[in-house]
């Protein structure tokens, strides 16, 4: 058998724990609060809002069921639309479809990569022309980064249409000072591994609305009315998170800011030894926002570079270096296929283009420098 000499791996994103986690974990083994509610539970939930700049949060199983529950919430039903950005993970949109909803899919702008305003402007025109106005919209956070929260809220406002802000990826960072996730009517963060902090898997529902997050935990709890036996009128979900899992996020939310410098240092370093390369262009960050820059993400004209996308992950895999391309539009998925979509302009597709151009390098914020310098090698290499 030969063995080959393989250098470690280096991954797109990791898990990077405090240490203090273990502290929490023995906390609930101790106390045997071994179940999806207790201490740990109530306390990540109080001390995330607090972070955040929330009234309440509802600690949940995952970032996707934090979405499905706010578009229950928003009272989505079969037959409704949903606006939704095109440039995401499909958990963005998947819960629009558990309720029979329709989602309307809006493409992005080039400043932000985010929910393009004039996109969202035409489609909520044309709903309000055929009568029939979205329940709710679901605007995304890419890779850290906010999206034109002010264009995208007035024109919500205007319509009287409630925003659930997608801030899976962007815990951590702020909009004019504002966290990033608290724009809406709900916001929710996702702690899946790869996340800037992560409880293995869960996610979190934050608003102000105090009372809807009751309902929250009510639906998230089978719906269990109150009877001293089994009662139930409404149909509810399994989607608590766990008291263990909850101590491992208290420990994690203890270290989410320098998780961030981590992660805006890598993305400094690359842009330092990249940016001048022509052809490389880096994720723009707006104006008076801070990305938390959970994925260092940049486009790559192939005219100027000579080289491809595909090309470029294939170098760096042969390197044992894991990359991605940029999110695929949800509009090109097979799953939506037919679903309506709305450009940036008539001519202007910018998710389209970010998909055809766009690669996000490892961000991990425990990746080494050195670590980081062999990537960024391999790219200077390969060019
Ligand atoms: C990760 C992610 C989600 C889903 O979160 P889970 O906790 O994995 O369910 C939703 N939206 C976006 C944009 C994400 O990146």
């Amino acid at each position: 058998m030969v063995i080959t000499q393989q250098k470690n791996r280096i991954f797109l994103s990791t898990p990077h724990m405090s240490g203090n986690e273990q502290k929490y974990i023995q906390d609930a083994f101790d106390t045997n609060w071994i179940a999806p509610l207790g201490p740990n539970v109530d306390a990540f939930e109080e001390e995330l809002a607090s972070f955040v700049g929330t009234r309440d949060a509802a600690a949940v199983s995952s970032g996707t069921a934090a979405i499905h529950l706010a578009l229950r919430l928003l009272d989505v039903q079969k037959g409704d639309k949903v606006f939704c950005s095109s440039l995401t993970f499909i958990a963005s949109a998947n819960p629009i479809m558990y309720l029979g909803a329709e989602p309307v899919f809006i493409d992005s702008e080039p400043e932000t990569w985010n929910m393009s305003p004039q996109a969202l402007e035409r489609a909520l025109s044309d709903a309000h022309k055929e009568g029939k106005l979205p329940k709710a919209i679901i605007t995304v956070n890419l890779y850290g980064q906010s999206a034109k929260m002010d264009e995208i809220c007035s024109l919500c406002n205007k319509y009287n249409v409630p925003i659930i802000e997608d801030a899976a990826e962007s815990l951590g960072s702020t909009y004019k000072g504002k966290a990033s996730g608290t724009f809406g009517k709900f916001g929710i963060y996702s702690f899946n591994g790869n996340k800037i902090i992560t409880t293995s898997g869960g996610g979190m529902l934050v608003s102000d609305d105090v009372e809807a997050l009751k309902k929250a935990r009510f639906f998230a709890t089978q719906a269990r009315d109150v009877a001293p036996h089994y009662q139930h009128s409404e149909m509810g979900y399994n989607y608590r998170m766990s008291n263990i899992l909850a101590g491992i996020g208290r420990a994690q939310l203890e270290v989410l800011e320098d998780r961030v410098k981590a992660r805006r240092l890598i993305f400094a370093r690359y842009y330092q030894e990249l940016s001048s390369i022509p052809g490389f262009y880096f994720m723009p960050e707006l104006e008076n926002t801070q990305s938390n820059r959970w994925l260092t993400a940049l486009t790559i004209d192939e005219k100027e570079t000579g080289i491809s996308i595909q090309s470029l992950l294939e170098a760096l895999a042969e390197e044992n270096i894991e990359a991605r391309p940029v999110w695929k539009p949800l509009h090109m998925q097979p799953l939506f296929e037919g679903m309506k979509y709305y450009s940036h302009s008539e001519n202007d597709h910018v998710a389209e283009q970010l998909f055809k151009t766009g690669i996000c390098l490892p961000s991990s914020s425990n990746m080494t420098e050195i670590e980081q310098q062999r990537v960024i090698q391999c790219i200077k290499k390969f060019l």
